[in-house]
């Protein structure tokens, strides 16, 4: 049946719910161009401000996912199982994890996403990898992921394409940061992508979408209840994203430390959040494997370099690296306080390693590596930070960006663990 856009507008401002034909009519109009850019902003600030009941929400996210299609990973043996982050600042876990899981005996079927803003997107680092490709046909994806169990790449065209749109609406109208917009904007991804099971790691602290533990929590539940009710077997971990994860942000400085892991080293909390995840996800698939041996014995980095060639990377080429670096120094001796994350990831960003429009370049090379975390020592003049950038310009607006995030003077009164809380559907 048709509707009116603007009905359905000012029945969401006014505080009616709407029901599941109204929500399929907009949402299938919008995505074919029937209703317009400034009606379905219209919409998303109602739903801001008013919300969406757990019944529009239901609906909300199966008409999203019915706007493409529902990958088929059927012909795949081995049981699938994916994660998906919130976005963090220096969060590469999606690197090392994917091909350490399938080192378990797992299929990863991961279709990620850019960078926008101050966290990073996967595509962008494994792209400074000479040669890997990011775009794969369906055929090559579960090619791939039927061979070498590890397969990381874009979404194509035809995956939730009413996501595609609204996420960019949401980013130039001030209306991304809503449980629902969010809840439904990942979920009918990854559940379009077919997997079997789902671990969310949703991040919590400064440099993340949701500052607080309450709101992290609430979405962490309504994207679990959205996957269980799809039969996608999901769970979530609740990871603190105060402090940026690891000693490096920037894409190729990530993989740099990504190998790292894989090589049985790299940052403790690093290899924390992707030992938690890989459990998670092994268990899950119903597979009884102990990821941190697959680290130490080199099936994790076996499963990595496979998974490189396949996608037409050399995993031995050396990683870009930009030609200016710059020292940060501490200006008084004594404890580290606190590292900002939000801060190093603008101060990153504004190096040239994000992006502030998605059809923006970004550099390989350009970030921050951290050579303090919270609660070491210091001695006044040592260097805490180094800024990589292409530029004389990038390097400045890097310099300035920077300023305060790293606090020296006191010991920090608490030092919590990266996993804060995990949160799963009551299956009895
Ligand atoms: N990531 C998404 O894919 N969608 C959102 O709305 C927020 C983060």
């Amino acid at each position: 049946m048709s509707h009116s856009a603007v009905d359905i507008i000012r029945a969401k401002r006014d505080g009616r719910e709407l029901t599941d034909d109204e929500i399929r009519w907009f949402l299938h109009g919008y995505t074919d161009g029937v209703v317009a850019d400034e009606q379905a902003s219209a919409l998303l600030m109602a739903v801001v401000f008013r919300g969406l009941s757990p019944r529009e929400l239901a609906t909300w996210t199966d008409q999203m996912i019915r706007t493409g299609e529902r990958l088929d990973l059927s012909s795949v043996d081995r049981p699938t199982v994916d994660k998906h982050s919130t976005g963090g600042v220096g969060d590469k876990i999606s690197l090392p994890l994917c091909p350490l899981v399938a080192a378990c005996g797992a299929a990863v079927p991961q279709l990620s996403g850019r960078g926008l803003g101050h966290t990073g997107g996967t595509l962008d680092k494994l792209e400074t990898i000479p040669g890997f490709r990011t775009g794969l046909s369906a055929q090559e994806f579960v090619d791939q992921l039927r061979d070498i169990g590890a397969v990381i790449c874009a979404a194509g065209a035809d995956l939730a394409p009413a996501d595609r749109k609204l996420y960019a609406l949401r980013d130039v109208t001030g209306t991304i940061e809503a449980v629902p917009l969010i809840a439904s904007s990942i979920m009918s991804k990854k559940i379009a992508e077919g997997t079997d099971g789902l671990v969310l790691d949703v991040k919590v602290g400064s440099g993340a979408f949701m500052k607080q533990l309450g709101a992290a929590r609430d979405l962490a539940q309504t994207m679990v209840g959205l996957g269980e009710a799809h039969g996608v077997r999901t769970v979530a971990l609740i990871t603190g994203m105060d402090t940026p994860l690891g000693l490096t942000v920037g894409n190729a400085l990530e993989v740099r430390e990504s190998v790292e892991v894989l090589e049985g080293g790299g940052p403790p909390d690093v290899v924390e959040v992707t030992l938690a995840l890989a459990q998670e996800m092994l268990a899950l698939a119903g597979i009884d494997a102990d990821p941190a041996a697959a680290l130490r014995d080199g099936r994790a980095m076996d499963a990595w370099r496979r998974m490189v060639r396949a996608q037409g990377g050399d995993p031995d080429a050396p990683l870009p690296t930009a030609p200016l670096v710059e020292e940060l120094r501490a200006d008084v001796g004594g404890p580290v306080t606190s590292v900002d994350a939000l801060k190093v990831g603008e101060a990153a960003w504004r190096l040239g390693a994000g992006r502030a429009r998605k059809e923006h370049p970004v550099s390989p090379g350009a970030g921050v590596v951290l050579r303090v975390v919270p609660g070491d020592i210091v001695s006044r003049g040592a260097v805490i930070a180094e800024l990589h950038a292409d530029d004389a310009a990038h390097m400045e607006a890097g310099r300035a960006a920077i300023t305060g995030a790293i606090r020296l003077g006191e010991a920090p009164a608490h030092l919590p663990p990266r996993v804060r809380e995990r949160i799963a559907a009551d299956r009895d």
